[in-house]
């Protein structure tokens, strides 16, 4: 069965309705069960588990240490362009927006990486706007051909490409991709993506599995939740993602559940989600998907992130810029949103060993895989 068929089938109409329907016995069964099926997962995320989020972020915390041990792998995005023909509501690269532009040259973009290994980062994440004329694919082919030499991971969140154009920035030296649904919920995705490419649902949507089957080693998907109903959006996300673990078994796949911020020219978040339901939303998909990597980026702030990292997140980003040319030249009237936890690097690893967490700067994947 295809993904959106999966998506839109009855197996996944009846979890959505568990979400609001679960009661006790549904929670303690899904509390208690090794394997978790669809409907325990949707008891996860629903109101009468957000009783219990003590006990989830227990059992979530046992599973996490068990299988990944006290440790957490860190990157950092490089933008290499705010540029933007697309219309996304809630981000201040869309095309309406006034931000002052700006694509890196090749030069540039090794420039922001060398301060980023100097840093320590050896996992560099490419984000683009999407303009094809401005940020075409023979652009990001010539980045990360630049880059590969130097850089031991690189992976790319760009906009979405066919099969044969993933597989030439593998060939170029990308080895992980990110692509991020934004909302699962298909009224909503077409009442904030207005007008590009990024309008159709389909496309974005079959994305990361055309990264898979083109040979990228990692896959990232994700949920900008704020838009549509959050637990909703991680049921589906959790969909994907065991989707494409169970036909794309060799690649390593990762989901992250960024909150929507302030981003200038861009609306706020109609859904708002609070801390309690986005740690249960962690710890519902560290039930549910126990070797799945779960990504934390520096949207949270720092007191929220060490709370939420023994619960299952794997990766972190850290020191971010979102703005193109942001280690060298900072310049936030160009970044595509605010960030919460500015600290260096370098203090998050620290405070990171202060809780008893490595904080992991090599790509042991790629040693362990390569
Ligand atoms: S979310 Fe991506 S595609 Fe949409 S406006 Fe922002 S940069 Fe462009």
């Amino acid at each position: 069965m295809s993904l959106a068929n999966e998506l839109s089938g009855p197996l996944h109409r009846a979890a959505a309705t568990m979400i609001h329907a679960a009661g006790e016995g549904d929670v303690e069964r899904a509390l208690s069960v090794d394997q978790l099926d669809l409907l325990d997962f949707a008891a996860l995320l629903s109101r009468a588990a957000a009783l219990r989020l003590e006990d989830l972020a227990r059992r979530a915390r046992q599973i996490s240490l068990l299988r990944w041990g006290r440790s957490v792998q860190l990157f950092a995005p490089l933008y290499v362009s705010n540029e933007c023909t697309q219309v996304c509501t809630y981000c201040a690269f869309q095309r309406r927006s006034s931000i002052p532009r700006r694509t890196l040259a090749v030069d540039e973009v090794v420039a922001e990486a060398r301060m980023l290994l100097e840093t320590g980062f050896r996992h560099i994440l490419l984000v683009s706007g999407e303009h094809p004329k401005l940020v075409p694919l023979s652009y990001l082919e010539t980045v990360v051909a630049a880059l590969h030499p130097e850089v031991p991971a690189l992976s790319i969140e760009v906009a979405p490409q066919s099969l044969e154009g993933y597989e030439r920035l593998v060939h170029a030296g990308t080895e992980g991709l990110v692509v991020y649904q934004e909302t699962y919920d298909r009224d909503v995705y077409a009442r904030v993506h207005l007008s590009g490419r990024k309008a159709n649902y389909d496309w974005r949507l079959a994305a990361p599995e055309r990264g898979a089957a083109a040979g990228m080693r990692r896959v990232g998907l994700g949920a900008l939740l704020g838009l549509a109903d959050w637990a909703t959006d991680v049921l589906a996300l959790g969909v994907h993602a065991r989707y494409l673990m169970r036909h794309w078994w060799r690649t390593f796949v990762t989901v992250s559940l960024p909150r929507l911020r302030y981003a200038k020219d861009a609306i706020a978040a109609p859904r708002p989600v609070s801390d309690a339901e986005m740690t249960q939303a962690i710890c519902a998909l560290r039930l549910f998907l126990p070797d799945t990597g779960i990504v934390l980026s520096t949207r949270e702030s720092p007191r929220f992130r060490h709370g939420v990292i023994p619960l299952g997140v794997t990766h972190a980003s850290a020191g971010s810029r979102t703005e193109p040319g942001g280690y060298s030249t900072p310049a936030p009237e160009s970044e595509q949103f605010r960030i919460d936890d500015d600290r260096p690097a370098e203090l998050f690893a620290a405070a990171l060993r202060g809780q008893g967490y490595d904080a992991v700067w090599k790509d042991w994947e790629a040693i362990l895989h390569g």
